[in-house]
């Protein structure tokens, strides 16, 4: 099959790899219909994270199951599957609580790389949920989309307490952040700020239901959230960026008893403890249980009641998903599809 690997920072190729196989009795092995960067993809592909040897690429798929191993009972090969970047058993108490992402059991989703024709699924029957039937080919991008960024920007939506009448701002306007914007809008916010300086995110970020669009950032793009607030702050706040200043943003965003939801991939954050006990802002968030959402999310795409599909701006073939990458770490794209 083919795949893409990353060999150092800037340099991912696409090449022949090993079809993958059934290695434990609960795998499955499925056919990519659609595959995509990620966000977070680009920290390694920026050298900020460490790339350690040849890495095959990609978390996000949906796609058709082939072949299944002799202890997967619910999964059956010929459905249409979602599933998400960590594998979970969805049996264990952690599971169980809505944390998938700590699993017990917890391991790569596909640890043979998404971005590719075909992968190996772990824990296939807690991991994948399949699709009712099999999706019309223009439903394909959103559910791609429910793998991982619109499970995120759920998951940062009700982390951050986001319920009917509440005003929300969302920290970042990469495909999670907007997404983040498309679920407080689902879940009911009255009022949802969008923080962005790019027209063509804002422009989306208004059709997944923003209200309002900050362009400022730092003390002064919290300053204009207090403005819009009654100088009390939003009582909910999406963070999806990950870094010292997008986090302290979103922390100073939030009013007093309000709640931050993180779901940016952390990098070198320091929270200071004395801000921290005098701001009485609830933080909570982490790798999100995307499991936790999929059922409810498929449906809503399948419904046609969303489409988070259109944080895709670019669609290439797989084979040129160095131009995929490229795209997005220049900000060209929020985010790429790839047709295996
Ligand atoms: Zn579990």
């Amino acid at each position: 099959m083919r795949g893409a690997v990353l060999y150092a920072p800037g340099d991912v190729r696409v090449e022949d790899r090993p079809d993958p196989t059934i290695e434990e009795p609960t795998d499955a092995v499925i056919r990519l219909a659609a595959t995509c960067v990620c966000g977070s993809d680009l920290w390694p592909y920026r050298g900020i994270e460490p790339v350690n040897g040849p890495s095959p690429m990609g978390h996000e798929y949906v796609g058709i199951v082939e072949e299944v191993g002799r202890d997967v009972h619910t999964i059956k090969p010929g459905q249409f599957v979602v599933g998400s970047f960590f594998a979970s058993d969805n049996t264990c108490e952690i599971c169980r609580a809505g944390y998938q992402t700590s699993c017990i059991h917890r391991q790569p989703g596909a640890p043979t790389g998404a971005q590719a024709q075909y992968a190996r699924i772990a824990l296939a029957d807690g991991t994948l949920v399949a699709t009712p039937d099999q999706p019309d080919p223009d439903l394909v991008p959103g559910l791609l989309a429910a793998s991982d960024v619109l499970g995120t920007g759920w998951f940062g939506a009700v982390a951050a307490g986001v319920e009917p009448g509440k005003t929300v701002a969302v920290v970042g306007d990469g495909a999670v952040g907007l997404l983040g914007v498309l679920a407080a809008t689902q879940l009911g916010a009255e009022r949802i700020i969008a923080m962005s300086r790019h027209e063509p995110r804002q422009q989306l970020a208004r059709e997944f239901g923003a209200t309002d669009i900050v362009t400022e950032r730092g003390d002064e793009g919290v300053a204009r959230i207090k403005d819009l607030t009654d100088g009390l702050g939003a009582h909910s706040v999406i963070e999806a960026v990950g870094t010292q200043e997008s986090m302290m943003q979103a922390i100073r965003s939030t009013r007093p008893g309000g709640h931050v939801g993180y779901v940016g991939v952390s990098h070198d954050v320091r929270l200071p403890g004395e801000e921290m006990f005098f701001s009485h802002v609830h933080l909570h968030g982490g790798p999100a249980p995307v499991r936790r959402f999929l059922p409810e999310l498929i449906d809503l795409v399948c419904t046609r009641t969303i489409d988070p599909g259109k944080v895709f701006d670019l669609e290439l073939p797989l084979d040129e998903a160095a131009e995929g990458y490229r795209a997005m770490d220049e900000r060209r794209a929020i985010k790429t599809l790839l047709r295996p």
